[in-house]
């Protein structure tokens, strides 16, 4: 049967003694982490080779021995820790090979360090469904002792498999992956095609068949929100400045009790954004679905969206760009596997060859002259059509789509170079591109 992996985040509500056990936990890994990257770095500087996963493991058998805390608490959590130190190390090799000069892994405070994770469902932790409907319920951890109570809720019945712990903000998390069987998913589909694209002002753009332009823009709480974390930063930074100058230190400078409290109120005040985004991005992918039987978008070059500056304004740095730049990915991949629960269509145009932006929707011939970032409405030169810039990408992607529903790939193409016409009109000889399921749609 087929199944699916999905990734619930619940909140942990542990009592006082047990979070000084999870405290010390974590402890235990970030000393773990950083002893055994300290060997790593060593091994390769003394002997220039690099020790091997397994190797790592064989001693933490032996330290497991010799330190009874390290034996004490969960080993193959220990050895998840390893794994990440490994894969740290594969990147590592793998950007000196590419030329690069990347810097060691690095050693993490205790701040830094992020938590620990399990394998196997049963192996020093389980979880523990409550008894309305599986939501919220209990997590027990070997490191913890006894139950933990825990909130949140899978959309769908599952089988743990992995888990990791998290500590964030003087928050404990537990992200665990559930297998879910395919067949046990009934998301609804809706009807009609629609293309989207991201816009210039706004978050989306939807071109509906039916001629409708929605444009789907960020909440506002959310505006006002990054407005605070604004704020907020430039209230640290300011702080921070005073600290420095009056210790006459860059780093290691004495930070104050009022310093401190406005980097944990940031910290919360991020978490809290980010949920609401992630909350924002799921609510409007399911619509998506939901409302659409097949749908049009473009292939997203997320390397380019992150080092592009946001459009017609000056390079958004720190949390801000964080957040809004790490959308789109985020969007999309919901979309995708939200499409694939329905039975919904969703094709994704080759961007560079399709030049959403660029085209225009009415004869899609690409113009001479390229679009500029501040260039808000599209006016043909051809043919005259106007529209507004992200109108006019949302219409060149719903055509599109219409076009990849009737020809071939090679009729795409050649309709793309501009030797087939962008009429829409439908071959005879045109053979219907199987891999959609094209839901009852008459095109
Ligand atoms: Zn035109």
């Amino acid at each position: 049967m087929n199944s699916l992996q999905r990734k619930i985040t619940y909140r942990l509500y542990p009592n006082a003694e047990q979070t000084l056990r999870l405290e010390s936990a974590l402890g235990l890994h970030q000393r773990l982490y950083n002893t055994a990257l300290e060997e790593r770095i060593r091994i390769y500087q003394t002997e220039k080779r690099s020790i091997s996963f397994a190797e790592q493991c064989r001693d933490l058998t032996r330290w497991r021995k010799s330190v009874p805390a390290l034996g004490a608490i969960n080993a193959q959590a220990e050895q998840v820790t390893l794994k990440r130190i490994d894969l740290a190390f594969q990147a590592f090799f793998r950007r000196c090979k590419s030329g690069e000069t990347p810097g060691f892994p690095r050693y993490k405070s205790i701040e830094r360090f992020r938590g620990w994770g399990y394998k196997d469902h049963g192996n020093g932790w389980k979880l523990i469904p409550g008894p309305n409907d599986g939501a919220h319920g209990w997590i027990t951890m070997q490191e913890a002792g006894g139950r933990i109570p825990i909130r949140g809720r899978s959309r769908l019945p599952g089988i743990p498999k992995t888990c990791e712990i998290l500590h964030r903000s003087g928050r404990w998390y537990a992200s665990v992956t559930l297998n879910v069987e395919a067949s046990g998913i009934h998301r609804e589909a809706g009807t009609g095609l629609a293309a989207f694209d991201w816009g210039v002002k706004t978050f989306l753009t939807i071109a509906a068949e039916d001629g409708t332009l929605t444009p789907v823009d960020n909440p506002r709480h959310l505006r006002r929100q990054l407005e605070a974390v604004r704020q907020l930063g430039r209230t640290i930074t300011r702080k921070r400045r005073a600290a420095q100058a009056a210790s006459g230190k860059t780093t290691g400078f004495p930070v104050s009790a009022s310093l401190r409290r406005a980097y944990a109120q940031l910290a919360r005040l991020y978490g809290k954004v980010a949920r609401q985004r992630a909350d924002f991005l799921h609510q409007t992918s399911s619509w998506l679905v939901k409302t659409f039987g097949a749908l049009g978008t473009e292939q997203l070059n997320v390397a380019s969206m992150v080092q592009s500056p946001a459009p017609g304004g000056k390079r958004r740095r720190g949390l801000h760009r964080e957040i809004l730049s790490t959308s789109p990915s985020a969007f999309l991949q919901q979309v995708r596997y939200k499409a694939e629960e329905a039975g919904t269509g969703l094709e994704e145009a080759p961007t560079r060859k399709l030049k959403p932006t660029q085209r225009c929707h009415a004869c899609g011939v690409l113009p001479k002259e390229k679009k500029l970032l501040s260039d808000s409405r599209h006016a043909c030169p051809h043919c005259g059509a106007q529209a507004g810039r992200d109108d006019n990408a949302a219409l060149v992607l719903l055509h599109w789509l219409k076009l990849s529903l009737k020809f071939t790939g090679q009729e795409l193409a050649e309709v793309l170079s501009g030797v087939r016409h962008w009429d829409g009109s439908p071959n005879a000889a045109a053979i219907q591109h199987e891999t959609l399921a094209i839901c009852a749609y008459a095109l």
